[in-house]
């Protein structure tokens, strides 16, 4: 049984450009729940000890770049979507004081997809990128129909290992302007763009009538959506998908319906947005 959280965590590294506590906190507040949502920045090698003392307090919260994949052993359980996904984006303690791992980055992605494209694709997707968020993506991916996946990632060691884990995966490829050649949907699932004004794959390579969907999200787009749109991309960030993933996890933590129109508006409205 989940304990009702008396703590609310993000654990990333780094965790400056984020959003969530934004967000969180708006919903917190609307619920008149009682606590405050804080970003932790937590170095790699420090994540197992800073969540075994988070467990203590009997905490729950979000995991972000570089720790979803790290925090699938971390868990003492894990739903069948976090194992599916192999990667962890929500989690909370339960009456034992184990850490229970769930991924709702899955339907965070779904909810993007729909919202941008207005239906599911059919056809080949392009996803650059084989980190957690990719893993995610796959997960949601293979529960379409009619959908085969070109996977490129920099490192062709971690490319290989998450093509063999999921078969809709049916190419993969070492060039990203490659893998996008012939894609109804192109997915940047990198941190190209998160902290910097790098394009994961040039504008000029993507095949004319296809859709971009950027995971990295911006207030006002990210450099790769805008200039895609200006090219006449339909083309959409991951702020909805940012929303929607942590909608789904208020909702595991609190067992409540999540205010959604209040956390876009914390967002959009802020004045730093
Ligand atoms: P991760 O596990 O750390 O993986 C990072 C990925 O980015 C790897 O594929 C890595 O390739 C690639 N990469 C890093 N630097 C690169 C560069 N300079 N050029 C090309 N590829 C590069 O991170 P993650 O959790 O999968 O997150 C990936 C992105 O998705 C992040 O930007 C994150 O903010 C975003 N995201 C957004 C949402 C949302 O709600 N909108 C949710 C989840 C994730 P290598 O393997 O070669 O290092």
């Amino acid at each position: 049984m989940i304990v009702r959280p008396r703590r609310l965590v993000l654990l990333g590294h780094p965790v400056g450009h984020s959003l969530s506590p934004i967000f969180q906190n708006a919903a917190l507040r609307h619920a008149g729940i009682p606590l405050v949502y804080e970003a932790l920045d937590i170095a790699v090698p420090d994540l197992a000890h800073a969540v075994g003392l988070l467990a203590e307090d009997a905490a729950a919260g979000n995991v972000t770049v570089p720790h979803k994949e790290s925090m699938v052993a971390i868990c003492a359980e894990r739903t069948p979507l976090a194992e599916r996904a192999g990667a962890v984006n929500t989690f909370w303690t339960d009456e034992s004081g184990g850490i229970i791992g769930d991924n709702t980055d899955v339907g965070g992605f779904d909810a993007l997809v729909r919202e941008t494209l207005g239906a599911l694709p059919k056809g080949r997707i392009a996803l650059l990128g084989a980190g957690g968020a990719a893993a995610g993506v796959l997960a949601a991916v293979e529960q379409w129909s009619g959908c085969e996946v070109t996977l490129y990632n920099r490192t062709t060691t971690r490319l290989a290992r998450l093509a063999a884990r999921f078969p809709v995966v049916t190419r993969t490829v070492d060039d990203p302007a490659a893998a996008v050649r012939d894609a109804q949907v192109v997915v940047n699932a990198t941190t190209a763009g998160l902290e910097d004004d790098l394009l994961p794959v040039p504008i000029e390579a993507l095949p004319f009538d296809c859709a971009v969907i950027d995971l990295v999200y911006r207030v006002g787009g990210t450099p790769w959506v805008r200039a895609a749109a200006r090219c006449g991309h339909r083309a959409g960030d991951g702020l909805p998908m940012l929303i929607e993933q942590g909608a789904l996890a208020f909702e595991r933590w609190f067992g409540i319906p999540a205010p959604r129109d209040v956390m876009w508006d914390s967002v959009t409205m802020a004045p730093d947005a």
